[in-house]
């Protein structure tokens, strides 16, 4: 009888048992487009960070972030992983555990003792979802920093919505190294079906990475223009061009020179320090992009697309770039009291190819970035206030806009910083 029943109503097409309706949290048709904020360089108590997994989402959280990658040094935030908790408050110096206790409570935080030493037990990414993912609203993605070398200079990538851990990779050289260990993403990506994403970072770390070497790794789609990290060197030095520069130069020859695609932008954290505002600390550099969806798969795939922008704190209101008439447009959401100055840079197509090496103090040539003619990554167009656009004149290699407010960020990563935000190179697109 019960069968029965059970038949007429799926052949009648009705459902006997009560229907919830659809969760109005999921939604049911292509929502619209929006921006959301991400950070996809982040370091726990997994690795070097000073805090507990927990505590750095929840920061990011509330800051007004939407997704965030927890990218500790070799390591996934998988299984369990047990640290002295002298250890760890001594790193953050500050009462870690306490505060972690007092926030989550005793029945969330795990302590053990083991041969005398206090321990606590790091939650995986999987535990820490449970209180965080909220559909459209934040996304937690597994990373991880692939922490590699080549001659005993740090050569970094992150890797974001792996579900393995990648090694590192090595190679002989800064281009070798950087393919091995992007191919290697991606190989991933490709064995389990599913979406990754793999970035160069820093590449003034240890001056690691010049602009010749990156143009070579033509597999590195993405590279830290702006990295929080006070130590990473993103300005460069006399001998070293800031990686503004770097990045211009890198999509010159890739454009120019190597018939390449070019290689975005990409503004990260690389927090470690989230007990005070000193070092590398959270909420200096982040992206915007432009999604309908609120997934991993969804955001690499606008990530691929270009569809985002850096910010070391200026927000857009408008970013549009309108293939008809070959205009990139933009609007400032501005903050109180701020002036806001808008370049387009881009390098013209019978740009000046003459280079010179830099040369050390014997006259030998050093393994840095060459210097480059001023054609190179030059200032197209320049003006004062919330809008500006730029109609490419097709005899530019590429162009992309720089906005930079009077205000420095709530907490610079260097003397003098002023807010920027940083938008993909566009126009390359028609060779
Ligand atoms: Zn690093
Ligand atoms: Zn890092």
């Amino acid at each position: 009888m019960v069968f029965t029943s059970l038949v007429w109503c799926l052949l009648s097409g009705s459902v006997a048992w009560a229907d919830p309706g659809p969760r109005d949290d999921v939604p049911t048709g292509p929502p619209p487009a929006r921006w959301f904020k991400g950070n996809l360089h982040t370091h726990t108590l997994w690795s070097d960070g000073n805090e507990f997994p927990e505590m750095v989402a929840e920061w990011y959280r509330d800051h007004g972030y939407n997704f965030l990658a927890i990218s500790d040094h070799d390591i996934l935030i998988q299984g369990s992983k047990w640290v002295s908790v002298e250890e760890s408050n001594r790193r953050a110096r500050a009462d870690v555990l306490a505060r972690y206790k007092a926030r989550f409570g005793e029945d969330w935080v795990e302590t053990r003792e083991l041969d005398g030493v206090e321990q606590v037990r790091l939650k995986p990414l999987g535990e820490i979802r449970a209180l965080f993912d909220e559909v459209g609203k934040f996304l937690l993605i597994q990373g991880e920093e692939i922490t590699d070398q080549f001659e005993r200079k740090p050569l970094h990538v992150n890797a974001a919505n792996i579900i393995e851990r990648v090694p590192p990779q090595g190679g002989r050289n800064a281009v070798e190294a950087m393919t091995k260990n992007l191919d290697a993403i991606g190989a991933q990506g490709r064995r389990l079906g599913r979406a990754t994403l793999g970035m160069v970072n820093h590449p003034n770390f240890g001056y690691a990475i010049n602009a010749e070497d990156l143009a070579l790794a033509t597999k590195g789609r993405f590279v830290e223009v702006y990295n929080g990290h006070p130590l990473t060197r993103g300005r460069g030095d006399g001998t070293h061009p800031p990686v503004e520069r770097l990045w211009d130069i890198v999509n010159t020859l890739r454009l120019g020179e190597l018939k390449a695609l070019p290689i975005y932008g990409l503004a990260t954290d690389d927090a470690h320090n989230y007990t005070d505002r000193r070092g590398p600390s959270p909420g200096r550099g982040w992206i915007m992009v432009r999604s309908r969806y609120l997934t991993p798969e969804a955001l690499i795939r606008a990530l691929n697309a270009g569809d985002f922008y850096g910010s070391s704190g200026v927000t857009l209101k408008r970013l549009d770039f309108d293939r008809a008439s070959q205009t990139l447009s933009l609007e400032v959401d501005p903050l109180p009291e701020t002036d806001y100055h808008i370049e387009f840079i881009g390098t013209p197509r019978d740009y000046d190819r003459s280079r010179r090496p830099v040369l050390s103090s014997e006259g030998r040539p050093l393994p840095v970035t060459s210097r480059y003619s001023s054609d190179v990554g030059q200032v197209l167009a320049r003006s004062e206030g919330l809008t500006a656009s730029y109609q490419l004149t097709g005899d530019e290699l590429y162009v992309r806009a720089v906005v930079t407010a009077s205000r420095p960020p709530e907490n610079p990563s260097y003397p003098a910083q002023r807010q920027q935000a940083w938008t993909q190179p566009i126009g390359w697109e028609r060779d």
